[in-house]
C-alpha cells in the first residue's frame, strides 16, 4: 500500500524529534563547553604552600613558597644548542687569547708568560714547546664546554696522535687525543680520565673533525689540610655520555698514580701542550651552584 505523503512524515516523525532532540543536546554541550572554556582561562593555582611536610634532609616544605625561585639562564638557540647560554663565561670565542696565559718553560718554568698559540680561522692551535695554556680566572664546580679536533693529518702513533688535554683545576685531566683507529692504552684515550678511569665507549670523530666534551666537575673538599670529598666528573663527548659521576683518584700522572693534596678551591683551567697540533674553539664554562642559591 502506497503511503501518503502525510503518513510518511507521521512515519517518520519519531526519527525526526530524535534529530531535533540531538541537535539540542549538542548545542547544548557546546554551550557548556565553550563556557568551560571560559573558565579554564581564568582558573587560579596557590603559588606554593605552608602547611605542606618538611622534606626530608632539606629546610624546605614540599612546594614551599618561601623556597628561593631559580635564577633565569636563557639557553642557547634551540638549532645551535652548542652556543653558550646567557650566564657562561667565554673562554675561547675564535678571537684572541685574552682569558689566557702560558705556563712559561726553560728559565720561565712555571711562571705565566704571554701565550703564543695560534690563532686563525676561528680557533686556536698548538705551537708545541710554547707551553700549557692557563685561565687567567679560576674556577671550581663547573659546567665546561670544549670543541676540539686532531690534525687532520695523522703523524706518529699512540699517545702522538692528537695528545692534548683539558686539565680541571690545573691538575685533574681530561684526555684529548685522536682515538680514531688509534691503538693505545685504554686509560689514555680520548674521553679517558687520563691514567685512571677510559671512557664507558669510544665516541671518537676522525682526525680534522670537530668533537666536543661537555664537562661537568665537582671539584674535590679539604678541611683541614686532608681531603673530605673526592672530585666526580661527568663527560658528553660529542653527545655520547662516557662518565657519569665517575670519582677522580688524584692529580694526573704518567705511569704511575697521585693522591690528592690539598689546594684552593677555585684553580685555573688548563689546555695542555704535549706538542700536537690539536685545535679548540668555542670554550664556555659556567660555574655550577648548588640548590638554592641565587
Ligand atoms: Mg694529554
Amino acid at each position: 500500500m502506497a503511503m501518503t505523503p502525510l503518513k510518511n512524515l507521521m512515519k517518520f516523525a519519531p526519527a525526526a524529534v530524535v534529530l531535533a532532540a540531538g541537535a539540542a543536546l549538542i548545542t547544548s554541550l557546546s554551550v557548556s563547553c565553550f563556557s568551560a572554556q571560559g573558565e579554564k582561562k581564568n582558573r587560579t593555582a596557590p603559588t606554593g604552600y605552608r602547611d605542606t611536610p618538611v622534606l626530608p634532609g632539606q629546610k624546605w616544605r614540599v612546594h614551599d613558597i618561601d623556597r628561593p625561585r631559580p635564577p633565569m639562564v636563557t639557553p642557547a638557540p634551540f638549532d645551535r644548542p652548542w652556543l653558550p647560554p646567557s650566564d657562561a663565561i667565554i673562554l675561547f670565542d675564535g678571537k684572541d687569547l685574552s682569558k689566557w696565559t702560558a705556563r712559561g718553560k726553560g728559565k720561565n718554568r712555571g711562571e705565566p708568560v704571554e701565550p703564543r698559540w695560534k690563532v686563525e680561522n676561528g680557533y686556536m692551535e698548538v705551537v708545541g714547546g710554547t707551553g700549557d695554556l692557563v685561565s687567567k680566572e679560576k674556577f671550581g664546580d663547573c659546567q665546561l664546554h670544549v670543541e676540539w679536533a686532531a690534525p687532520a693529518e695523522i703523524e706518529g702513533t699512540s699517545q702522538w696522535r692528537g695528545n692534548s688535554g683539558v686539565m680541571l683545576m690545573g691538575r685533574y685531566e681530561m684526555q684529548i687525543l685522536d682515538s680514531w683507529n688509534n691503538p693505545t692504552y685504554a686509560d689514555g684515550q680520548a674521553g679517558a680520565i687520563y691514567g685512571q678511569w677510559p671512557p664507558l665507549v669510544n665516541a671518537s670523530r676522525k682526525p680534522g673533525e670537530w668533537q666536543t666534551f661537555d664537562i661537568f666537575f665537582e671539584a674535590p673538599r679539604f678541611k683541614d689540610g686532608k681531603l673530605v670529598k673526592p672530585a666526580y666528573v661527568t663527560i658528553i663527548h660529542n653527545g655520547v655520555l662516557v662518565h657519569h659521576h665517575q670519582e677522580i683518584l688524584g692529580p694526573v700522572a704518567h705511569r704511575k698514580y697521585n693522591f690528592y693534596t690539598p689546594h684552593e678551591p677555585e684553580e685555573p683551567l688548563v689546555l695542555q701542550d704535549h706538542d700536537t697540533k690539536v685545535r679548540f674553539r668555542n670554550i664556555w664554562i659556567r660555574r655550577l651552584k648548588g640548590y638554592d642559591q641565587q
